[in-house]
């Protein structure tokens, strides 16, 4: 069993990354060619289908093997054209390298022996941590790719502070790093929690109610509107519970718990093809592998880890929220 599937888990998936991010040094342009130049120095390869991950025997790999058996090597400067810092572990300096930009040469030279490992393997292969380290490097990546010309001029930017920022030539406007927030609640009633269903999900999948906060909302706010628009259901009291990037491509979830005082649950604004509540023993039964008529999301997301950890509570005081 891998730590983000255990019982209950104490982080959700993709978090509790140890990295330095060495967010004073990389404004320093010196700083980072000398790391750059530094025996000690590795990169981190990723490309449109995930992180590049040494292949080990039938192609598996163990949770705790995962990060360091991560693509490996010096690096060369005219290898890597916009040199992005993670930062550094163990004093060592840690990059990530999008192979897309490699020359065909190189990008053999780069995945020989090696495949890609998309994120949702690596958050169910690895431990939170070094899954961790994979979204950041895919969230960096994803940015990167998708930022490359100025969001005020339109001119192409360059990439700054070692890759946490890009900077416009033509209008001087620097560009951060996006991330957009995303509510996800568990939202209780009488023992029950309510579950819903998105059009396209595999046959039978429920999970918790999720949307992204809107401009000029708290994400408070958000939980209340979400759960309204999507179910009709009025939730109140919205407690945070735990965080989790989720870099496809930028979203940050905030996991939240609401009550209820119940209502008949009914899809409303077109996102949902149902909405139900359902009890305990019954969500129980889906997480113990059994066949109550439906699935839970994969260990993998954070709408699990609530779920389980909503479920963990049973006979428990309740304060843990
Ligand atoms: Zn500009």
């Amino acid at each position: 069993m891998t730590a983000a599937a255990a019982d209950s888990p104490a982080l959700p998936p993709f978090t509790g990354m140890a990295l330095d991010r060495a967010s004073t040094e990389r404004k320093d342009a010196g700083w980072v060619r000398a790391r750059l130049r530094d025996s000690g120095a590795r990169v981190i390869a990723a490309g449109d289908d995930g992180v590049l991950v040494v292949a080990g025997d039938g192609g598996a790999l163990g949770a705790r093997q995962a990060a360091p058996e991560l693509v490996r090597g010096e690096i060369r400067e005219d290898q890597l054209p916009e040199p992005i810092l993670l930062g550094l572990d163990g004093g060592a300096a840690l990059f990530a390298l999008d192979v897309g930009a490699l020359s065909p040469e190189a990008q053999r030279a780069a995945t020989d022996g090696n495949r890609f490992m998309g994120l949702r393997e690596a958050g169910a292969l690895m431990a939170p941590a070094e899954a961790g380290l994979a979204a950041y490097v895919m969230a960096l990546l994803n940015w990167h790719r998708r930022h490359r010309f100025c969001a005020n001029c339109g001119n192409p930017t360059d990439v700054a502070e070692a890759g946490y920022t890009r900077h416009c030539p033509r209008c001087g406007a620097d560009h951060f790093p996006r991330t957009d927030p995303v509510v996800i609640m568990t939202v209780e009633h009488d023992d029950r929690l309510l579950l819903g269903r998105r059009a396209g999900w595999p046959a039978g999948r429920l999970s918790v109610l999720a949307g992204f906060v809107s401009p000029g909302e708290s994400a408070e706010e958000a939980v209340t509107r979400e759960v309204q628009e999507e179910s009709g259901i009025i939730a109140r009291d919205p407690v945070f519970v735990a965080s989790q990037p989720w870099p496809f491509p930028s979203s940050l979830m905030l996991g939240f718990h609401a009550v209820s005082d119940g209502g008949e649950p009914h899809a409303t604004d077109g996102e949902l093809e149902e909405v139900h509540w359902l009890g305990r023993d019954a969500i129980q039964e889906a997480i113990d592998g059994g066949d109550p008529g439906f699935q839970l999301p994969p260990p993998v997301s954070i709408a699990r880890f609530l779920i389980d950890r909503w479920a963990a509570a049973r006979g428990a005081h309740r304060s843990i929220w």
